[in-house]
């Protein structure tokens, strides 16, 4: 291609909101073999949104909630935003009803209960401390880790979430599992859409998740996915990348998080997606600022008509 079709190219994409970083980027996404999708945010909306909340022993609903948005108030994780906005819009019956039309809790007025000793765990979930009992609120991995026996009818009801492609969420205190809250994550409208282009383009797509395997699955499957990576660690990305650039692939990673910079970075071709961290258009070599999947088709079409056929 001559400088001038690659400037033209470089263009058309700023136009589509297609930002490429340098004419390499560009050549390199003609030769994409695997584009690795992240599961969280990038195939999915990254609205996750509480669907179920399953309470054991008889506890009241709204104390399980409490405790629940208590422990979660400090982390940043999509799974602690939706509980904590599922938890502001809930009526707390043992309350007097909020004044004036909208029923919110201020998260800064003191509904909560302290949590002492908090802790984010990557991968997992939280752990802290209220009113002297241990809280851990997080997946199996959690649990387990800490000791705790997943009796069978709390797995059986994580398993159902889990097979409707919802994250079943686990909570325990003072070592008991006192409660499930199921988190839904609507996947992109045009996600299925741009797998099927992908897959006719001759490019094979996967989906890489920090998510647990059984709703990985289901994800993938609606999606129409067939290779999946489950339960990565957030430093497990890159790791993931690499095992497909392996047999010297190009492999193209697409991603929104600070989780996936490493990824990105490892990719030959590092996707940014929507507004993105920072930290992650910095690790890309394409920010796709629509925050529209069909742009991931565009970069490599633009690649291709760019240096494969114009000469
Ligand atoms: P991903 O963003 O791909 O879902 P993460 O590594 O961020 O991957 O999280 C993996 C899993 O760890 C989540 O699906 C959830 O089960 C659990 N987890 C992480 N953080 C939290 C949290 N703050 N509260 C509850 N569960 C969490
Ligand atoms: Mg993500």
């Amino acid at each position: 291609a001559t400088p001038t079709a690659v400037m033209v190219a470089t263009g058309v994409g700023a136009n589509n909101g297609v930002l490429i970083k340098g004419g390499d980027a560009l050549e390199r996404a003609q030769k994409v073999k695997y584009v690795i999708l992240d599961k969280t945010g990038t195939l999915t909306q990254g609205k996750a949104s509480v669907t179920t909340m399953k309470v054991f022993n008889g506890m009241n609903r709204g104390a399980f909630l409490k405790l629940v948005a208590s422990a979660e108030a400090s982390s940043e994780h999509p799974v602690a935003r939706a509980i904590m906005d599922y938890a502001r819009h809930f009526h707390f019956s043992d309350e007097t009803p909020m004044e004036g039309s909208k029923n919110t809790h201020d998260p800064n007025s003191g509904w909560l209960s302290e949590a002492s000793e908090f802790n984010a765990l990557p991968g997992r979930g939280v752990q802290c401390f209220i009113s002297g009992k241990q809280v851990l609120v997080g997946n199996r991995k959690l649990l387990i880790e800490n000791g705790i026996e997943i009796p069978s009818h709390v797995d059986n009801c994580v398993i159902e979430l889990e097979d409707s492609a919802k994250t079943g969420i686990l909570v325990a205190c003072d070592r008991e599992i006192i409660g499930v809250i199921g988190v839904a994550d609507p996947l992109k409208r045009e996600a299925a859409v741009v797998v099927e282009g992908l897959i006719k383009m001759g490019v094979k797509p996967v989906m890489v998740t920090g998510d647990n395997w059984r709703t990985a699955r289901a994800v993938a499957k609606e999606v129409g996915i067939l290779e999946v990576m489950a339960e990565v660690m957030p430093a497990g990305k890159a790791e993931a990348v690499k095992s497909f650039q392996r047999d010297g692939s190009i492999v193209a990673m697409v991603g929104d998080g600070i989780n996936d910079s490493p990824a990105l970075a490892a990719a030959d071709v590092g996707m940014a997606i929507g507004a993105g961290t920072d930290i992650a258009i910095e690790a890309a070599d394409y920010v796709l600022m629509r925050n529209n999947l069909e742009d991931v088709i565009t970069a490599i079409d633009l690649s291709r008509k760019t240096f494969s056929r114009i000469r």
